[in-house]
Formats: structure tokens, C-alpha cells, sequence
């Protein structure tokens, strides 16, 4: 007999355990959680310092991009995860709501409720700053978020010195604005353990609830439809195909898989799924366009005089986000970030130190200008996506990233940080003039692991998704994870993620 829901969430991520556990608090409403992945097994997932050693297991999809013309032709991987959790079991843990500003396209695409002061709300009703309340903080959400203190790596402190001797301002974390300055990374971290969102949000009790049902170990080939109205979705399991049906389906993916699924359900650009052997079903031609991530150096690297004693933390321990053009400024949403990590920290084919005997200082673009665009590779979940990020593409992009990287040499030769610095070794003393830093930047940059705007919110008619996040053209299907995002925010999206989630599912009861 095919399983019946009210309501279907396709993705156990960090929008899809929010959304299923908020919903499921109504014990009249049926929820069906669908997760292609399985319960967290592997330790090391709970463990903030093996974040970066993860990647690559069983439970990542382990994307790689098409070559990038303009990271010297480097194909990028882009972990994501499969498992309850989804990306936030696979993340570096670092919380960060977003400059206020950050939010301005999103409240110009689809009015108040995206707003900074529109989502406040969201983000404090899923936070819980418990060792730190303050007004301007959620201080009762599952979701724990530390400042740490005296954790800090020594060399952090010695960088974070280092932009304020430059004029950066102190700042007393990344979610009270402003947030330009120096801080250590604020952290969804309980007990020394990482927090996912479903650790936070799916708990025994939660996941015990008789209205709602977790079933992991599906993955979504595609959604079925009668005419504009969702059936429900094909799924399969253990190689076999069952139907679940419902009465609204819910797209928590992720921003890679939610227009895949989308558009191997029939919906995008005609030509596209065209050439992809699928039948178009809804013509919406951005699905699996506006394309953003943020990249990062890795890295500004430097041998240390003294062995680096290794991160209590997660290794990348400070984010500090500034103004290129005046570092001093303390208002308006930045256009740079620099980052700490108290480890060697370089991409693949350039040189790297030995563990404790060298750190790194990263350094990006907030607000990218390139787009990129995601595409199925074939009309099966089986067939490997087309994806390609358009990375550096515009001018904007390449001459911030270059201002970048010259403010962390900055910091990075700065005299607050003599006590450890011994020699900078990437990109190396001999690299000063525009096209070495430029070639150095090319084949450094790596992603900062923040895909997002491929089903894009917005009233406009290309928009993918209306401002209530329904699927144009579609009557009961949702996209709501990091896919609506319009523009990306100045840091890291995780809790931009959540708090769309909370929103949407505190609107959910009034969308028929
Ligand atoms: C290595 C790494 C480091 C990061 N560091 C940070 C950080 O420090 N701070 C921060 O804020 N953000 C960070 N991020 C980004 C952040 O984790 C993501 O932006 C966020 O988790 C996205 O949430 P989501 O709900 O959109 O998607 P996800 O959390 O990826 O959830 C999507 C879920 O859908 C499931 N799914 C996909 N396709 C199907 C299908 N066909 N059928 C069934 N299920 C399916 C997936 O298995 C997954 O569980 C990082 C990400 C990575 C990978």
C-alpha cells in the first residue's frame, strides 16, 4: 500500500530537520521525512576537528564541478552530505547570521518577511546562545551556538590583534550587528561535540512522535504529478522504486539536489532538459541557474618559528570580515573576509608545511558577482550533474579577491603576529606584482562550501519560487533550503538555512 503524508520533506539537511520538526508539533499533521542517507554511524562526524578529514566517506555525494576556466582550469569537489544532518554533519560549524544589509535583495525579491528584521525572529527562535544570553540573541532554540573564550588558538588572538593594530574594529561576536571586525567564530557546539542541525532539532523524542516518519535510506528519483497538483514523489530504496504520496511535497535537498529533482521531475528550461532526455513538464528557466558560492584562499600560508599548538576548536577559528577600501569601517555589509586556521592549510598541487609547524591566513569575496548554473546530466538520478559554478568569471570577483589577499599579507607580516611567524611560504615572498598574486589566487582559490540561489525566491515572473517559496506554476510544492536564497549573504549560510526554514514552517499552516 503506497504511504500517504499531509506533508512530505524530501531531505533530512539542516532546512529539512528543521522544517520536519516544527511541523510535526501539530500531532494532527502526518509528516514524512525522506532522507537518501542514513542515521550518523562514523564518531569521527561528532569530532569539530576532524571536519576536514570527513569528506569523501560514504555519507558525502562528493560533487565535483566542470574545470573552471579562471582557477586554472581546476575541477572543484564539493562535499555534501548524505545522512540525517545532511551538510551541517559535513560543516566547519561556524554560525553566522548574515550583515543586516546582506538581506536587502532578499526583502527587494520578496518583500518584509525576508528582511533582516523579518527573519530576527527566525534566527533567535532557533538559537540557543545559553552560556551567553542577550536580548539580541535566541537564548531557547535546540540549536546551541558557544563563543568560545579561552579556547582561542594564541595565533588567532596574535591575527585578530593584527586587524585591530590595522584598524579593524573588536567585535563581541559574528550575530550582533556590526559584523566587521575581529572575533573568534562563533559555534554550533554542545559538550565538545558537533551540534548538526539534526542532532538539534531530530532528537529521540522528537523522532519517537507517532505523526511523523523518517524514512531514510530514499532517495528521490523524481516528483509525480496530475496536471499542476504533486501526487507525490518516486523514491527508491534498496534499488527498488516505491511511491509515496501526499499533499504537499516539500523540497529540502539542498541547493545542488533540490533542482536536479525539480527539473528530473520535468520542471526548467525546456533546451536544458531537452538535452538531459527529459520531457518538459513547467517551463521555469532559472531552475539551476543563479549559481553562488563563496571561495576562500587556501592559503596565505606561513612557517611557524614555534610549533603551533594544535586548534581546541575546529583548526579555523576566526573569520574576520572587512571593508577592502577602509578596514576601520564598522557599518555596511562587508565586501572581504580573512579567516585563521591554526593549521597548514593549501590546495591541492601547492606546497604544505608539516602539521604544527605552520598556519594559515585565508581570504575571500563576500558578495560574489559570477553566477554559475547546475544541470542534469541525464533524466536518472544515477547520472552525474553538470555543475559549474562560473568561478572568478567577473572582474569584480578577481580584483576583490586580489585587494583580499593583499589585506591578509598585511595581517599576516604584521608585527602583532612576530612571535610566530618565521617565513611566509605561500604565495611566497617572490610573489608581488598583480598577475603573480592573480595566478597564485587562480590556483589557491577553494570553496568556502556555500552553494545556494539555484531555485531562486522572488515575485518576478523567472523567479523559480514565489515569495511564500511555492514552486511557480506548481500548486503544492515547496523548495525551501539553501536553493532560494537570492543573493548570498557576507559568511557562512548554515544559519541563514535554518532561519528560512523556521520561517517557513511557522507560515506553513495557513499555505493550502
Ligand atoms: C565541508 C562543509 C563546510 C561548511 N561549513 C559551514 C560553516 O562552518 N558554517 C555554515 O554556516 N555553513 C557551512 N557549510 C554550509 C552548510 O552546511 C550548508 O549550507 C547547509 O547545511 C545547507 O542546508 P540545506 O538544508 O540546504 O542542504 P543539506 O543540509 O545539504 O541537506 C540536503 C539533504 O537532502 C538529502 N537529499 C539530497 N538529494 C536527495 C534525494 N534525491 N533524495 C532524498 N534525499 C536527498 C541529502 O542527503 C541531505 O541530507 C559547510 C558545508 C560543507 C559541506
Amino acid at each position: 500500500m503506497t504511504r500517504h503524508f499531509d506533508v512530505l520533506v524530501v531531505g533530512a539537511g539542516s532546512a529539512g530537520s528543521a522544517i520536519a520538526s516544527r511541523l510535526s508539533e501539530d500531532a494532527t499533521c502526518r509528516v514524512g521525512l525522506i532522507e537518501a542517507g542514513h542515521m550518523p554511524a562514523d564518531p569521527d562526524i561528532a569530532d569539530p576537528l576532524k571536519w576536514t578529514q570527513i569528506q569523501g566517506r560514504d555519507y558525502d555525494w562528493a560533487y565535483r564541478t566542470t574545470p573552471q576556466p579562471f582557477t586554472a582550469n581546476r575541477v572543484h569537489e564539493w562535499p555534501r552530505g548524505k545522512v540525517v544532518g545532511g551538510s551541517s554533519c559535513l560543516h566547519a560549524m561556524a554560525y553566522v547570521r548574515g550583515h543586516p544589509d546582506d538581506f536587502v535583495p532578499w526583502e527587494k525579491a520578496g518583500g518584509a518577511r525576508w528582511s533582516y528584521e523579518g527573519l530576527l525572529p527566525y534566527f533567535k527562535r532557533s538559537e540557543a546562545f545559553a552560556a551567553f544570553p542577550a536580548a539580541s540573541r535566541g537564548n531557547t532554540g535546540p540549536l546551541d551556538v558557544i563563543l568560545p573564550e579561552e579556547a582561542v588558538s594564541p595565533i588567532a588572538r596574535a591575527y585578530m590583534a593584527a586587524g585591530n593594530a590595522l584598524g579593524a574594529p573588536k567585535i563581541s561576536d559574528h550575530n550582533t550587528s556590526p559584523l566587521n571586525g575581529t572575533t573568534p567564530n562563533s559555534l554550533n557546539i554542545r559538550d565538545g561535540r558537533r551540534l548538526s542541525v539534526a542532532d538539534a532539532y531530530l532528537t529521540p523524542e522528537v523522532l519517537a512522535r507517532r505523526n511523523l516518519t523518517l524514512l531514510n535510506g530514499y532517495e528521490i528519483e523524481r516528483i509525480e504529478f496530475n496536471g499542476t497538483r504533486a501526487a507525490g514523489v518516486l523514491a527508491v530504496v534498496d534499488r527498488i522504486a516505491e511511491r509515496v504520496s501526499a499533499d504537499r511535497v516539500v523540497l529540502c535537498a539542498g541547493a545542488i539536489s533540490s533542482p536536479l529533482i525539480l527539473m528530473r521531475s520535468g520542471i526548467g528550461d525546456p533546451e536544458a532538459l531537452r538535452s538531459a532526455g527529459i520531457h518538459c513538464h513547467i517551463e521555469s528557466r532559472e531552475v539551476g541557474a543563479n549559481l553562488q558560492d563563496h571561495l576562500l584562499a587556501l592559503g596565505n600560508v606561513y612557517r611557524s618559528k614555534k610549533p603551533v599548538p594544535p586548534s581546541r576548536l575546529q583548526h579555523s577559528e576566526s573569520l574576520m570580515y572587512l571593508h577592502s577600501k577602509d578596514v576601520t569601517r564598522a557599518y555596511g555589509s562587508p565586501d572581504i573576509v580573512l579567516g585563521c586556521v591554526v593549521a597548514p592549510s593549501a590546495a591541492e598541487g601547492l606546497e604544505a608545511p608539516a602539521y604544527g609547524s605552520a598556519y594559515t591566513i585565508l581570504c575571500g569575496v563576500t558578495h560574489p558577482t559570477s553566477r554559475g548554473r547546475i544541470l542534469p546530466g541525464g533524466p536518472t538520478r544515477s547520472d552525474t550533474p553538470i555543475i559549474d559554478p562560473h568561478y572568478l568569471e567577473t572582474e569584480y570577483d578577481r580584483l576583490t579577491f586580489r585587494t583580499a589577499l593583499k589585506i591578509a599579507r598585511e595581517v599576516g607580516h604584521h608585527s602583532a603576529l612576530a612571535e610566530w611567524r618565521d617565513v611566509e611560504i605561500q604565495p611566497g615572498p617572490a610573489a608581488h606584482t598583480d598577475a603573480a598574486l592573480d595566478d597564485f589566487i587562480a590556483r589557491a582559490a577553494s570553496t568556502h562550501h556555500h552553494p545556494c540561489g539555484t531555485c531562486r525566491m522572488g515575485g518576478d515572473d523567472n523567479a523559480v519560487v514565489d515569495p511564500s517559496l511555492r514552486v511557480k506554476g506548481l500548486e503544492n510544492v515547496f523548495v525551501v533550503d539553501a536553493s532560494i536564497i537570492p543573493q548570498i549573504p557576507s559568511g557562512p549560510i548554515n544559519a541563514a538555512v535554518v532561519a528560512i526554514a523556521e520561517s517557513w514552517a511557522a507560515s506553513a499552516p495557513s499555505l493550502a
